[in-house]
């Protein structure tokens, strides 16, 4: 009997939607399927008193990859927003990632020379390779108090030195003055949102939000060809290999009658006391001007039932997991399914990388299908 849908896609997120308009561009029937009541997984926007709020946490798209920025720049314009944060530690106010700046402020000195010198004298030599002994090694004590060792305990619910390194490895240090956060070719807010981007990559598939796909798996498998499933890998295969663990943030979004509350969009609070790591201010990722301004307190947690699974928590015991997830899935019985995204893959993907990773899968998804 002729299927229904060419392919299944499982989750409207940027993944999804992205291999949802390359197949239905080349013709495929996608059916999208997706938990949640709206489309667009975190990235999603939502436009209240004029101002694009990301609800889900701050999205700044950059890239180094000029075939992913090409792309997404069919679907949206981008402004000239620049990635830059400010740390609070203890009310005082540091300039961040570790530049000129913040050693002058730290330390007082002037010079790249200078601040060398003093980076060498408080370098841990010989740390271990974890998150903590990673930033010893790198900008010493001070520094990872100041910086590092609270943050990454409310983000992480656990001791840095209990982590991998691999998630401190983004953080650079600088012995310039350049202060922006991220180091790619490409960087910008799409105006309007993300949301109008995803909706412009669905336009051609139909999308079924608030469905359960697990809930009612048989019957939707059996009306495709394919299925690419992009929700966590531990759900789709039962957990039969134990849980797997992620990290989870929620937000406390507060309106209020005021123009401007922080002055810029993402500030970092990296003491104890202090119970969220940092504070969104959205209209500053379009310069969006007027009397009201939306601000958002991000808190870090353990994922449950009731929270959505965000930062894998990829430690050697979780990726062994991963292992045999991977290595079950990739059996006969799952020759029509395909997986990707950061739930699906257990990688801490940005967004560009996972448009990269979706428009290969795609192009596989197609060629299994000719
Ligand atoms: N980090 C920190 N202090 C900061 C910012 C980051 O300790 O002010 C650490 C923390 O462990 C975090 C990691 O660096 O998980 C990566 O930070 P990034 O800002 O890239 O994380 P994301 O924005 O993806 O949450």
């Amino acid at each position: 009997m002729e299927k229904e849908w060419d392919v299944l896609i499982v989750g409207a997120g940027l993944y999804g939607a992205t291999c949802a308009h390359e197949l239905s561009q080349k013709g495929y029937r996608c059916l999208v399927l997706e938990k949640r009541p709206h489309i667009g997984g975190n990235c999603y926007t939502e436009n209240r008193d004029g101002i694009n709020l990301h609800l889900y946490g701050a999205h700044i798209f950059h890239t180094s990859n000029q075939r992913v920025w090409d792309w997404i720049n069919q679907f949206a314009t981008f402004n000239h927003y620049h990635h830059r944060v400010k740390v609070d530690y203890n009310g005082k106010r540091y300039s961040f990632p570790f530049n000129m700046e913040t050693f002058y402020q730290l330390w007082g000195v002037k010079t790249p020379e200078e601040a060398a010198r003093k980076l060498e004298e408080v370098r841990v030599k010989n740390a271990p390779d974890t998150l903590e002994g990673y930033a010893l090694s790198q900008i010493g004590h001070d520094l990872y108090e100041t910086f590092i060792k609270c943050y990454t305990e409310k983000q992480w619910g656990r001791a840095p030195d209990l982590l991998p390194s691999s998630i401190i490895k983004r953080i650079p240090v600088r012995l310039t003055y350049n202060d922006s956060y991220f180091d790619d070719t490409h960087q910008g807010i799409p105006i309007g949102g993300y949301t109008p981007i995803i909706e412009k990559l669905l336009s051609k598939s139909e999308v079924r939000t608030g469905v359960d796909y697990l809930a009612q798996r048989a019957e939707f498998d059996a009306s495709a060809k394919r299925i690419l499933y992009t929700g966590p890998i531990d759900e789709f295969a039962e957990r039969r290999f134990g849980q797997l663990l992620y990290r989870s943030v929620h937000f406390k979004h507060r309106r209020l009658e005021i123009p401007d509350f922080q002055g810029t969009s993402v500030i970092n609070y990296t003491s104890k006391d202090i119970p969220y790591t940092r504070i969104l201010e959205h209209k500053h990722f379009e310069f969006t001007a007027g009397p009201i301004t939306w601000i958002s307190e991000e808190y870090s947690g353990a994922h449950s039932k009731e929270s959505e699974p965000m930062y894998p928590v990829r430690d050697t015991e979780n990726l062994e997991k991963l292992r045999k997830y991977q290595e079950f899935l990739s059996g006969n019985d799952y020759s029509n399914y395909f997986f990707g995204g950061r739930l699906a893959e257990y990688l801490y993907y940005d967004m560009h990388q996972a448009i990269g990773g979706a428009l290969k899968k795609a192009e596989a998804i197609a060629s299994s299908l000719t």
